[in-house]
């Protein structure tokens, strides 16, 4: 009662709240850093460029990580500079809805101290990752939606596109190799999951959607537990038909599968992912997730995910399949 009574004084005074500390930690050796672009059906649904993008985007964020930088930082930069690239289903490159324009939906976790922000149908925002950030540094709350919500993070301070319709253009990608492939491909909704220096993990999910979604529709990607997890164990990612991965409340169920049960991670993740969206609901999707010993995890129900990785040997893996 008390606490609910200082945050509605802090809000009715406009109080924002500040950024949690980073606490000084020891530096130990380990970091790593895995980005997706996305459950795939085939394999030419992603190109050069998108390789060279993600080859760019691990050097850079184990970089970041290699001098001490925050799996929080990392996560959420990594994601803004695939929102900014116009070649995935993410900010800039979003899919439109079926009345023709874009709604974004984003979140970001923090695994210690479990501080999570997102956003959902958003439809000026230009980095919603960035806003899902301000949400967890600003307010006192988790998640914006719709164009009120959008008003209050642009009046706290998260950049708007002057003019949408010409901003954000729906990446459309190579068609299917042959006639027997799926059609409708989805190209690439991005996520990131990190481990840093000080053991912290994070992760974050970004999206224009799944195609064909209705306006106002909102999926997986904005909910905490269903497609971006973080804590103290493990951090998780997810695409695929997101209102399968609410329905099983995804992420969290895999971490705490592997958390309660002690199931390996990588079975939990084949569980959910394989046995009960892809088998039992019959629906897509895939993961990608980090161990706080920087175990690596992919796994997805189709073709594959596209996935990249780097960790402190500095090698950067880039990669369409499970490993
Ligand atoms: N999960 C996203 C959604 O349902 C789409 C995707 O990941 O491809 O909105």
């Amino acid at each position: 009662m008390k606490a609910r009574r200082i945050l509605l004084v802090a809000l009715a005074l406009g109080m924002a709240t500040q950024a949690v500390a980073a606490e000084p930690c020891d530096h130990r050796e380990g970091f790593t850093l895995v980005l997706h672009g996305g459950y795939l059906d085939y394999e030419e649904e992603v190109g050069p460029p998108h390789r060279a993008l993600f080859r760019r985007l691990l050097k850079a964020g184990g970089e970041q990580l290699a001098k001490g930088g925050s799996a929080l930082d990392v996560v959420m930069d990594s994601i803004a500079a695939l929102e900014d690239s116009g070649i995935l289903d993410a900010g800039r490159g979003s899919i439109v809805n079926t009345a023709g324009f874009t709604e974004t939906d984003a979140s970001l976790m923090d695994g210690r101290s479990g501080r999570s922000g997102a956003v959902a149908a958003m439809q000026r925002l230009k980095n919603p990752i960035k806003a899902a950030r301000l949400v967890m540094d600003k307010t006192e709350h988790v998640l914006f939606a719709g164009t009120t919500g959008e008003q209050t993070l642009i009046g706290l301070g998260a950049e708007a596109v002057k003019d949408p319709a010409n901003y954000f253009q729906e990446y459309v990608p190579p068609p299917p190799p042959s006639a027997d492939e799926p059609t409708q491909a989805e190209h690439g909704t991005v996520g990131a999951a990190a481990l840093d220096r000080c053991g912290n993990l994070a992760a974050g999910t970004s999206t224009g959607g799944w195609p064909g979604k209705l306006p106002g529709r909102v999926g997986d990607s904005p909910i905490i537990g269903a497609s971006t997890y973080a804590d103290h164990q493990y951090a998780l990612s997810a695409t695929g038909v997101g209102e399968y991965f609410i329905k099983r409340a995804a992420t969290r169920d895999i971490a705490m599968r592997a958390e309660y049960r002690g199931t390996p991670l990588e079975r939990a993740a084949d569980q959910v992912v394989k046995e009960l969206i892809g088998k039992q609901d019959g629906a897509e999707g895939a993961i990608i997730a980090v161990s706080k010993d920087g175990e690596i995890v992919i796994s997805s129900n189709g073709y594959g995910i596209f996935h990249g990785w780097v960790s402190q040997t500095g090698e950067i893996v880039v990669g369409t399949q499970e490993p």
